[in-house]
């Protein structure tokens, strides 16, 4: 009887652990970068970062920005290729415009230019490959400043066939990745395993925060959306970062899958500056004030400051 009951309770641990789900967006393909790196670099961490992708058999889909695939104004080839291992590694590719133009920064018609002109490359390929282009990334999560502005945007995208794909767990990873770089090319190894033993922590806190937040917004843990982009550090630290989640009773989902959530059917109203979480925006549109945003975890000081970039 005693063993049943251990039983009993074990499973249902293990239960309530195996009902988190997380997707994993990965934004500025080909390759995000602070300045230039090369391609060779680029190719070496695109492969390095698929591979553990793969091998953890994670259904990621990758943001793609087509004028990161040019040299010198022209599209190179070896660019080009990258996006087609994400493909091959059974990824999914979605746009997140050519030039990663900012709604706020720009009029609705050069906005929409800029959606179309960033499926040139990726709309025949991922069809090539057997597939389908059907979401869209805000670049800096910038919806649009007015209501009108974004019904016109989100009908613009819904005529083109996209879907939105909001960001729940958002988050300031490209901070730490721009530090893991400056020290990459610094060939300063050391601080690059500092900056990643500071990263993961960081990213473990906020998964857990925005648990916390679905908590007190819906009494349940929703299906989440993190963002994080294509760099060295995440191609360095996937696999760690993917554990630790793990470890929090996260099983890993596609885009498809995590939109399924009836959560998503809640209109997006927000029409603030910022490019804020899809979790802060419901919280607003629930009239919530400050103190239910506070305590959200921030970037080490230290990293701001060598990096040159605050949150
Ligand atoms: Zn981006």
């Amino acid at each position: 009887m005693k063993n049943i009951l251990f039983f009993l309770l074990f499973s249902s641990i293990i239960m309530s652990q195996s009902n988190k789900e997380i997707c994993v967006t990965i934004d500025d393909l080909p390759f995000q970068q602070n300045g230039t790196t090369s391609t060779e670099m680029q190719s070496y961490y695109t492969q390095k970062l698929l591979k553990k992708l793969s091998a953890e058999k994670i259904s990621a889909i990758g943001f793609v920005n087509e004028n990161k695939l040019e040299t010198d104004g022209k599209i190179n080839p070896a660019k080009l290729e990258l996006l087609k291992l994400w493909l091959e590694s059974g990824m999914e590719l979605g746009n997140h415009t050519y030039s990663h133009k900012g709604l706020h920064n720009s009029t609705v018609s050069e906005f929409e230019a800029d959606i179309l002109k960033g499926e040139t490359q990726i709309k025949p390929m991922i069809k090539k490959a057997g597939g389908q282009l059907r979401y869209f990334r805000h670049p800096y999560l910038h919806t649009g400043r007015s209501l009108e502005i974004k019904d016109s945007v989100n009908n613009f995208l819904r005529e083109n066939g996209y879907k939105i794909a909001p960001v729940t767990i958002d988050n300031s990873e490209w901070i730490y990745a721009f530090s893991y770089q400056k020290a990459l090319l610094a060939g300063d190894s050391l601080l690059m395993k500092k900056i990643a033993k500071d990263y993961i922590p960081y990213m473990i806190d906020k998964v857990r925060f925005y648990e916390k937040q679905s908590e007190k917004l819906f009494g349940r843990n929703i299906k989440h959306i993190l963002l994080i982009h294509s760099n060295a550090l995440n191609a360095d630290y996937i696999d760690l970062l993917l554990s630790q989640i793990e470890k929090e009773g996260y099983n890993f989902i596609s885009l498809e899958e995590a939109l399924k959530d009836k959560v998503y059917l809640l209109p997006d109203v927000f029409t603030g500056r910022a490019g804020i979480s899809w979790m802060d925006r419901w919280a607003l549109a629930q009239g919530k004030k400050k103190d239910f945003f506070a305590g959200e975890p921030r970037i080490s000081s230290w990293i701001s400051e060598y990096s040159g970039y605050d949150e």
